[in-house]
């Protein structure tokens, strides 16, 4: 425990209170309440944990009863030197047409499983990291992200829930005209340019949070909000993509599922809105933390 004495008890990282788990500079973190200080997983574990953030989510368990024990003062962050929470994902699951009013939106009718997509892991994006904007179709979809912790198949629905290591707000940045170049159209690329999965800041455990399923997300852009909406309109919850997925495909520690989007997308309005470069978007898990991402 390092310098104790000298610092203000409410600087210290002790716990009781959810576990925050976050990425800087590659490595695994505890971040500390307001988000402005960690501490290191490798550390203040004497290495019983690594700092590969893969092997945090492989044994999330061990890392909730880290964070319950550990006290310490941790070192001063600024928003900025946060990578993605699971930047290494392996596989990255998006959701289509998940919130019923963002599917009538679009003219789709509403799906009866849910419509899954992949945006492919080249395209992960720091929760502060500039969006580069080179088509102009450029829309934005603000997400509730769940990251999943051990997981495996054939993961029933009734632990949904306890496959997730934790959960915070994404961006699945797509490019509409891309998205929709063949028919029928195939999202995987139009999801996955450069800088278009921005996630983050931080996960908060899944286990622990009280209101998991009706949570809040929101997105301004230039501050003027484009979009908000309660997971408890999911048409799919969590433990029900959670169910779906694993029946399939092995999920992995650490893959990401981008739960869907509420209404209020730019290429839906009339007339349509898409991004240019000098736009700033803010996106907003409420109760939790933002993400901004300036577009360049
Ligand atoms: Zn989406």
């Amino acid at each position: 425990m390092p310098n104790g004495d000298t610092l203000a008890f409410e600087n210290m990282l002790t716990y009781g209170m959810n576990l925050q788990f976050g990425v800087v500079d590659g490595r695994a973190v505890l971040v500390h309440p307001q988000g402005d200080r960690v501490t290191d997983v490798e550390r203040v574990s004497d290495g019983t944990l690594s700092s590969d953030p893969l092997d945090c989510f492989a044994n999330w368990a061990r890392l909730r009863r880290l964070a319950e024990t550990c006290v310490d003062a941790g070192t001063t962050v600024s928003p900025s030197d946060f990578d993605a929470p699971s930047p290494r994902a392996r596989q990255i699951f998006g959701i289509g047409l998940n919130y019923r009013a963002h599917a009538v939106e679009t003219g789709a009718p509403i799906p009866d499983s849910p419509l899954t997509f992949t945006k492919f892991s080249s395209s992960i994006n720091a929760p502060f990291g500039d969006i580069p904007v080179t088509v102009p179709t450029c829309d934005w979809e603000v997400e509730l992200v769940v990251v999943i912790g051990n997981g495996g198949r054939d993961i029933v629905k009734e632990n949904g829930w306890q496959a997730v290591a934790g959960v915070c707000v994404g961006q699945d940045v797509s490019d509409r005209l891309l998205q929709r170049a063949t028919q029928p159209p195939q999202f995987n690329l139009g999801k996955s340019r450069r800088g278009y999965t921005p996630f983050g800041p931080w996960l908060v455990d899944a286990h622990t949070l009280a209101n998991r399923d009706n949570l809040t997300v929101s997105c301004t852009v230039n501050d003027v909000e484009k979009q908000r909406g309660s997971t408890d309109d999911l048409i799919f919850d969590v433990p029900t993509i959670v169910a779906y997925l694993s029946s399939i495909v092995e999920l992995l520690p650490g893959d990401v599922i981008f739960t869907g989007t509420p209404s209020g997308v730019g290429g839906a309005r009339k007339p349509p809105e898409f991004l240019q470069p000098g736009d700033v978007v803010v996106s907003t898990l409420h109760g939790v933390a933002s993400i901004t991402n300036h577009c360049v």
